[in-house]
């Protein structure tokens, strides 16, 4: 029944976030349409998780293809330092004009950690550049930013996946996301002395157990961050693009942080880029005759052409169509399927956002994948330590009758 590249391969490939010694194999997928994969075996799954959150229009969708194939045909690739490509220069306009104004200047990568990377430096290069020695980031509790190393350090010190390589990494603090009454004023002010900036997924923070918190949070980040010299930064790798409700998550907030992050969703899925994008004031600090204050950075498939056309596609998708009311009505679909589970065993609560739906869990209580996917649902739990966290973050043009897989699977699997 399975495919033979895959028995092949297996004593090969090493996976990601796998225990080789336990896991079970993972699904051979030879197509994916719209919302489903296609097994080898002949089944169909409906994606309850948009590859990574990824795929929001869906899988294989033909007007990024065209968009693909027309500049493989043209350009395929050329390296972006000393050389320029429309695909690259256009998009850029085009992201920093979806942006608040001060948001201007983008620096392409080809992952969403090396964007978050990206944006580290500029925040503290940005500081040196202006003569303050500050280093320091600020993350929070239940962050993600990513798997290289400094990326790592913000993630979530306890529960995150990368708590073994504690204190390597970025010089970061973590506190608990601010909350009505607390003291995070006062405990910011005794750490922003060593501050260049801090980092928040604003309003979930998804991969750390798909949490949630309000726009009042962002605004005394933003008041904080202005009280001390420090940079805010935004990482809307997952919350962009309409997951988590509005285009980005800032304009839920009205806030506009030092320099936003965004990847995934940005080519819908379908080829690897990320960008960083800082304020004006923020470049303006770079910008100077002395050679040794500019940006020491260029990944060497930074703004690959053809993943530029990608993106342009998903643009263009998110352009002809409302997926703010998509988002909505996702919203109102996982609080409906997603509720009536706040008593089924092992769940301690349910956590929906926008088109982000999740129940928390006891540890070691949520149903393994192949559960799922005996219901016709790819659904892949998140297993911390302190929880695990059955979510959906579908993509954002999911059929109802797709809709009505995903829900009934994740029933049979939990009610
Ligand atoms: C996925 C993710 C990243 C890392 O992006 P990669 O492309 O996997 O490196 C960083 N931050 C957030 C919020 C993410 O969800």
């Amino acid at each position: 029944m399975t495919a033979d590249w895959l028995d092949r391969g297996q004593a090969h490939v090493w996976r990601p976030y796998c225990q080789h010694a336990t896991a079970p194999a993972p699904l051979p997928v030879v197509g994916a349409h719209g919302c489903r994969l296609h097994l080898a075996d002949g089944r169909q799954l409906v994606d309850g998780t948009a590859s990574w959150w990824t795929a929001a229009h869906g899988y294989n969708h033909p007007h990024l293809r065209a968009r693909m194939q027309a500049q493989l045909e043209q350009l395929p690739h050329v390296a972006f330092g000393g050389l320029a490509h429309e695909a690259g220069y256009s998009l850029a306009a085009r992201l920093a004009a979806l942006l608040p104004d001060p948001l201007r200047h983008v620096f392409f990568t080809e992952s969403g950690s090396v964007a978050v990377e990206v944006a580290l430096k500029m925040a503290m290069q940005a500081q040196a550049n202006r003569g303050s020695a500050r280093r320091g980031v600020l993350a929070f509790a239940g962050a993600y930013h990513g798997d290289t190393f400094a990326t790592m350090s913000l993630c979530d010190p306890h529960d995150g996946m990368h708590h073994a390589f504690r204190g390597l990494g970025v010089p970061v603090e973590h506190l608990p996301v601010p909350r009505d009454g607390d003291d995070f004023e006062a405990r910011f002010a005794a750490l922003a002395p060593s501050l260049a900036c801090v980092i928040i997924e604003p309003l979930v923070q998804c991969a750390g157990g798909m949490r949630m918190h309000s726009v009042s949070v962002l605004h005394r980040l933003r008041a904080v961050c202005d009280a001390h010299d420090v940079l805010l930064v935004f990482d809307e790798i997952a919350t962009g693009f309409y997951r988590v409700g509005r285009r980005f998550a800032l304009e839920e907030a009205g806030v506009v942080p030092d320099v936003v992050v965004v990847g995934k969703a940005l080519t819908g899925g379908s080829l690897p880029l990320a960008a960083a994008i800082a304020s004006e004031e923020v470049f303006s600090a770079f910008h100077h005759a002395d050679a040794s204050r500019a940006l020491q950075h260029g990944p060497t498939y930074m703004a690959n052409a053809v993943a530029c056309a990608a993106a342009h596609g998903s643009l263009d998708l998110f352009e002809r169509d409302d997926y703010g009311a998509h988002a909505a009505k996702l919203e109102g679909w996982l609080r409906a399927t997603l509720e009536p589970l706040r008593d089924a065993a092992g769940v301690r609560a349910v956590n929906v956002r926008g088109a982000v739906g999740a129940l928390v869990m006891q540890p070691g209580s949520a149903p393994s994948s192949d559960r799922f996917a005996a219901h016709g649902a790819f659904v892949r739990p998140l297993r911390l330590r302190a929880a695990d966290v059955v979510y959906l973050m579908p993509p954002l043009l999911l059929p109802d009758a797709d809709a009505e897989v995903l829900a009934a699977a994740v029933h049979a699997c939990l009610g």
